[in-house]
């Protein structure tokens, strides 16, 4: 089964977490190594797989008890979003030409599966509305040629064709003329492989190249070589420049060194991935997709994202409540303001309250520098004044005494003695907000 043994390694970690309270640095410990050794065994390079690792551990450590979800559960979704990262995050779409015909020149080794791809490929496009031409480019296999023929007929897709006594940069000049008398939105073109890299093909496949001027150049690469997969696909891209890998014969896959390999070490993403002999099995490269079926527990990952957002809610909730509870003095106001510079981004805090809204990066600064000025008059402020604001409302002579002492204006003190009667009015029309309101419970 595709990734079976994968999955397998992988569910040898979960387990040693059961009974487990919360992710310590000592408790992952065993499951960490389960998942190093589910890696190489799935054929994922080394380094690879040292840096997928270092960065799970960093993050279960890190991360603290989520309510209702247990350490397995949490560490089955940090090693799942990494997972998903290591693949290339997102799904990485075909490019299309804006004008004329789109080109697509595949590449690849013999018996990957490289003649399949371009007649599953010329059926994937079809299927999306556009109309395709084939390219036959292998001039040092007949047989092949035969093989794009009879595929193209069943697909129902015109194949060019110009023998074998060519070179294959005049194959390509010849068949995209072609498709150009015949306004043909895609052209595939296939190219001879070898048994091997060698200088010959790479020469050949930088000629077709500089004669296509090709939108998308797809190393097609099998899947079940693992990480030699990866390496073919760093090496064409080093030599003759690629857009990116398709990944053949990922149902009999069962360790998945290709899929998880691919775009960490070559930096070029798989766009599109076999996964049968029939020709409608050819399929975008979802990331997402693949790291679930790799982990085989949907739910569990559902769950926990579920359970994360409630959290942060909570979060919010106390945040909140704290700052309601106060009768907000003086004192108050310090203890809020010097936490929220503490914490080094209003922004972060603020987002987190409902009904305070978006702030900008310029109101920030300027709330920052007020901060500053509050701050110098409070410092001044007897105990009683900053107790009781009243104090401050009922005396002149207590404002002007404050002004002096703190190097500010009279009409600084007064905005700030306005302001904290304006925020407890504010506070209290929120708190009213809030309670009317509710916070989703946590089901599961
Ligand atoms: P080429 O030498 O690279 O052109 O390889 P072919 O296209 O001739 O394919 C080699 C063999 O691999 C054929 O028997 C194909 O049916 C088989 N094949 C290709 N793609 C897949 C796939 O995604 N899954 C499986 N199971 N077999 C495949």
């Amino acid at each position: 089964e595709m990734f079976g043994q994968l999955t397998g390694g992988l569910e040898a970690a979960w387990s040693k977490l059961k009974g487990e309270e919360v992710l310590t640095k000592d408790n992952i410990s065993e499951p960490m190594r389960d998942i190093r050794r589910a890696l190489l065994e799935a054929d994922v390079s080394l380094p690879v797989v040292r840096r997928f690792v270092q960065s799970v551990s960093d993050q279960a450590v890190g991360m603290g008890v989520i309510r209702g979800v247990k350490p397995d559960q949490q560490l089955v979704k940090i090693v799942h979003d990494e997972l998903v990262k290591l693949m290339g995050g997102e799904v990485s779409e075909l490019q299309f030409a804006k004008t004329g015909p789109t080109v697509i020149l595949l590449a690849g080794l013999q018996g990957v599966g490289k003649t399949t791809v371009c007649a599953k490929l010329a059926c994937y496009l079809k299927k999306q509305g556009k109309s395709c031409m084939l390219i036959a480019g292998d001039v040092y296999r007949p047989a092949a040629i035969d093989q794009l023929v009879i595929l193209g007929e069943q697909v129902g897709v015109p194949v060019y064709t110009a023998g074998t006594d060519i070179k294959p940069a005049d194959i390509a000049k010849q068949g995209l003329k072609e498709a150009k008398k015949n306004n043909v939105d895609v052209v595939i073109m296939d190219t001879a492989g070898r048994l091997q890299i060698d200088k010959g093909m790479m020469d050949e496949l930088k000629d077709v190249k500089k004669f296509l001027n090709p939108t998308e150049v797809l190393l097609v690469v099998d899947a079940m070589t693992g990480q030699e997969a990866a390496a073919l696909v760093t090496t064409f891209n080093v030599e003759i420049g690629i857009t990116g890998a398709i990944l053949t014969k990922l149902d009999g896959d069962s360790r998945g060194g290709a899929a998880l390999s691919v775009k960490e070490v070559s930096g070029k993403p798989i766009k599109l991935v076999g996964r049968g002999e029939r020709l409608e099995d050819l399929e975008p490269f979802y990331p997402d997709r693949m790291a679930g079926r790799i982990l085989g527990m949907g739910d569990v990952l559902s769950f926990v994202e579920k359970a994360t957002e409630v959290m942060r809610q909570e979060d919010a909730e106390d945040l909140q409540k704290k700052i309601m509870s106060a009768k907000f003095d003086f004192n108050d106001f310090l203890k809020q303001t010097r936490a929220v510079a503490k914490m080094g981004s209003m922004t972060r805090v603020l987002g987190m309250i409902p009904g305070m809204g978006k702030v900008s990066p310029a109101q920030i600064r300027e709330a920052e520098k007020n901060l500053l000025v509050m701050e110098a008059m409070i410092e001044v402020m007897t105990p009683e004044e900053r107790e009781r604001p009243e104090l401050l409302a009922e005396s002149p002579e207590r404002r002007k005494r404050i002004a002096k002492d703190s190097g500010k204006t009279e009409q600084q003190v007064s905005a700030l003695v306005a302001q904290i009667f304006q925020m407890r009015v504010k506070m209290k029309n929120l708190m009213g907000v809030m309670e009317g309101g509710s916070i989703p419970a946590l089901s599961g």
